[in-house]
């Protein structure tokens, strides 16, 4: 329990990016009435990585949280609503599938619907499963709006997240978190001071000569780790054995055509493309393994497959994948790309900063630093890792594909047993194991099972007190009704329009 004595009355974040002004806006919205002191140090002249844009559903809860508009959030950041994400020729050159936020069907008889398609699929179905997710057809048809709240309709079955402007979303909570007394301090750590018995650093040492003392320290400095690897060598578990895409390549173009609600990914021989639409512009990057393809070759694979016109020059980022041995050690808590990267595939990077937000706040420390709150907090977000870990990859083995030394690369591998064992309960039955501490719930990985042709070579059981006649009526009722709801939802441009944004 906190006391007055014990308690920690000064945090210093290093570090301004999306994960720095992120913690700033919650850690200040968590003390603003206290006496506790909140200070960022970060340098413009070192700038951000530029890059994060598309987020997952959580998002939502994170603002909600700090009570802000949606409205007002959207139109600061020129955010587009994201149904989900479309992978192409993943599986094979020629797929197209959605990643949606949000269930297949509805329960028959409280099994679950994919249940029901995949014993339909069985005996000879031929619609696939896709068309049973409101959210797929709803962002195909380029339509949006927010979830109805009665669990009932089949308008319900969905989430949603945003794609936005991370450089904005940064200043927005940059206004949130200074409105609420955090102290921003301009410029660049030269040296870091440890004390030297417990190891704890102490002191920021800046180029101008002022130094910045704190208790807790949050380590939003990026890929550099300043505090976490540079100063107190945590070290970093490199996945690269199974993610081996090590560098990326991004662009902004102008908008061609409709703004659709959802983010692209499509596969390429050495790597993958992102499309990200905002209101205002296009994001596009080409993600890739150094080993099979070069620099050169990989900017102008990604210009080639751009759309509309330049409007910044490509920029050229380099990372491991991996995570910090430990993700809290001594008094530094690392958040952001400084804990960990895996990789933009499935825009996970924004979740794990506030899941680690999340984490320090239940796991907040007093002066004694107590072992137990750190191994928590490390245990939860190795586990939030490892999760995603297996997730992504999963999207990198289950294919046809073999038509470049990447894939075969994958074709080959010796997958994590963790994920081996996922593989082997869908095959076999056709149900996806929920684990806690993991982003990504059944339907996703369903989606990707099933839009990358893993299929369950086996019917659930439970479904055989139902007769097919019955199975069939229900399935037939549901497609239609989700054809006539999405046929009633409003554009996507236009839920936009609704809330004061575009213009
Ligand atoms: P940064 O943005 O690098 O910020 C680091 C901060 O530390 C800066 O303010 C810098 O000035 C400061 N700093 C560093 N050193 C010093 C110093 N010595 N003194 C003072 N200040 C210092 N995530 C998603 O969720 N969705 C996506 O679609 C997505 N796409 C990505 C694509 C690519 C190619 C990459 C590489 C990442 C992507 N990410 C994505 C991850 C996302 O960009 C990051 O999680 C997010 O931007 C947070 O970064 P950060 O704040 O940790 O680091």
């Amino acid at each position: 329990m906190n006391d007055q004595t014990s308690q920690i009355m000064s945090v210093c974040i290093l570090g301004g990016g999306t994960a720095g002004w992120m913690t700033a806006a919650a850690l200040a919205f968590k003390f603003h009435d206290s006496d506790v002191r909140i200070q960022i140090v970060e340098s413009e002249q070192i700038g951000t990585v530029g890059v994060g844009e598309a987020t997952l559903p959580h998002i939502r809860f994170f603002n909600q949280a700090l009570g802000i508009d949606e409205a007002e959030f959207m139109r600061a950041t020129n955010a587009t609503f994201k149904l989900g994400i479309e992978f192409c020729d993943w599986g094979q050159i020629g797929d197209k599938y959605i990643h949606p936020f949000g269930d297949f069907g509805q329960p028959i008889d409280g099994v679950d619907f994919h249940h029901v398609w995949n014993k339909l699929r069985r005996s000879g179905l031929k619609t696939p499963l896709e068309e049973f997710s409101y959210p797929i057809i709803a962002a195909q048809s380029g339509r949006f709006h927010h979830p109805d709240p009665d669990p009932a309709k089949i308008e319900s079955t969905f989430g949603y997240a945003y794609q936005f402007d991370s450089s904005h979303y940064a200043k927005f909570l940059r206004k949130f978190a200074e409105d609420r007394g955090v102290t921003r301090i301009e410029g660049k750590v030269v040296n870091t001071v440890q004390n030297p018995e417990t190891g704890h650093v102490e002191t920021l040492q800046l180029e101008s000569g002022e130094t910045v003392k704190g208790e807790l320290f949050i380590d939003c400095s990026g890929f550099r780790g300043l505090l976490i690897e540079q100063c107190l060598k945590t070290g970093y578990q490199d996945w690269s054995e199974w993610l081996p895409c090590n560098r990326a390549v991004a662009v902004q173009s102008a908008t061609v055509g409709d703004i659709p609600p959802y983010t692209r990914s499509t596969a390429r021989e050495a790597g993958w493309q992102w499309r990200i639409p905002l209101q205002h512009r296009t994001g596009n990057g080409f993600v890739y393994c150094s080993d099979y393809i070069s620099d050169d070759e990989a900017r102008e694979q990604m210009l080639s497959a751009v759309e509309g016109e330049l409007l910044t020059t490509p920029k050229q980022l380099y990372f491991m994948t991996g995570r910090r041995n430990l993700f809290w050690n001594k008094n530094v808590v690392s958040i952001g790309l400084s804990a960990g990267f895996l990789e933009p595939l499935e825009s996970t990077s924004i979740h794990f900063i506030q899941e680690g937000i999340t984490a320090l706040l239940e796991l907040f420390p007093d002066r004694s630093f107590a072992s137990s709150d750190q191994d928590e907090y490390n245990e939860r977000m190795s586990l939030n890792f490892e999760r995603v870990r297996d997730f992504l990859l999963l999207h990198y083995v289950a294919t046809e594909r073999d038509d470049s030394p990447m894939w075969r690369h994958f074709r080959a591998l010796t997958l994590p047993d963790s994920l081996q064992s996922k593989i082997d309960v869908w095959t076999h039955r056709g149900l996806v194991p929920s684990y806690e501490f993991s982003v990504f719930l059944p339907p996703s990985w369903i989606a990707v099972f099933a839009g990358q042709r893993i299929l369950p070579t086996a019917e659930d059981p439970r479904l055989n007190r139902l007769s097919a006649e019955i199975l069939q009526s229900e399935t037939e009722t549901l497609h239609r009704s989700i054809q006539s709801a999405v046929a009633r939802a409003p554009a996507h441009v236009s839920f936009i329009e609704k809330i004061g944004g575009l213009a």
